[in-house]
């Protein structure tokens, strides 16, 4: 049986946890060896080390924030000292901001855009110089659903996600002469430590938790798995004329104008 990324080097971040987590997974099972960036050093390092256990591929931890672009072009460069080249580069790291517009603080505005946003422009501008170097590679970024429509109350998330739809787009067009793909995945509600603690925030969790599955055409929420396996297809030779767009996993929930 031939594996979908047998001899491939991929750097995924946002790995210690949900959609990252499952990508990371699926990828040492598809013949990857892997880089493995999060800010959670503990959750990272015992993940590697799992990895590595379970599925033989090499499994670099790797520990910083998204947002200290120095950091982020060191940890690149031990990532390609372990590794000998990166030809995926999978952006995940992100946080939810969800916020009044009228209290909205400039700290968390901040946040919003430099984790979202600007972060995995310092991935990708890490990578990009070994990659032009090689002439291949192969970038996917996590979007969201809030980077197509507008869920009142999740300012300024969705500022933030459109951005990084227009940031594929713009990058999948300046590199794809040069052996570049990059595109992005809009996942809707997927069931992650990060979607749980927001559901924990809800006055009643348990009716929140049935509402958004009530909202969703399957009447069921997303599976980190269901977003990996669309990442492994765009981050494989399989997708090699699929540049510069947007898949949304999201149930066909978004193509719904009014229930
Ligand atoms: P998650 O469970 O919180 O996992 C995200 C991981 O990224 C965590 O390990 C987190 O570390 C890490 N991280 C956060 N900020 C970072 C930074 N500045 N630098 C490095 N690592 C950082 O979240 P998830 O639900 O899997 O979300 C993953 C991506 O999918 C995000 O970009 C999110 O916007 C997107 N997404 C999620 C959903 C959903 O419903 N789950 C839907 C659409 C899009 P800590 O745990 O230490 O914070």
């Amino acid at each position: 049986m031939t594996l979908r990324l047998e001899g491939k080097k991929a750097l995924i971040t946002g790995a210690g946890s949900g959609i990252g987590g499952a990508i990371a997974e699926l990828f040492a099972r598809e013949g990857a060896d892997l880089a493995l960036l999060d800010m959670d050093a503990d959750a990272v390092d015992q993940f590697a080390l799992k990895l590595e256990a379970d599925a033989g591929r090499r499994c670099v931890p790797l520990h910083a924030d998204v947002t200290d672009a120095a950091r982020i072009q060191d940890c690149f460069a031990q990532a390609i000292d372990a590794l000998g080249r990166i030809d995926i580069l999978i952006n995940c790291a992100g946080v939810n901001v969800f916020r009044d517009p009228l209290t909205l603080q400039a700290a968390d505005w901040d946040r919003c855009l430099d984790v979202n946003l600007r972060g995995v422009w310092h991935c990708i501008s890490a990578a990009l110089p070994s990659m032009l170097a090689a002439g291949y590679g192969h970038v996917v970024n996590i979007a969201s659903v809030h980077g197509h429509k507008i869920i009142p109350g999740s300012f300024p998330y969705p500022v933030a996600k459109h951005g990084l739809i227009g940031l594929t787009r713009s990058l999948g067009i300046e590199y794809a002469s040069r052996g570049i793909r990059v595109n992005s995945i809009s996942p809707g509600l997927i069931m992650t430590p990060a979607a749980e603690r927001w559901l924990a925030s809800c006055p009643d969790p348990a009716a929140e938790r049935q509402r958004q599955a009530d909202l969703l055409p399957g009447k069921r929420i997303g599976e980190p798995s269901e977003v990996a396996y669309a990442a492994l297809f765009l981050a494989s030779d399989e997708a090699r004329f699929i540049n510069a767009t947007d898949l949304l996993i999201d149930g066909g929930r978004s193509q719904i104008y009014h229930d």
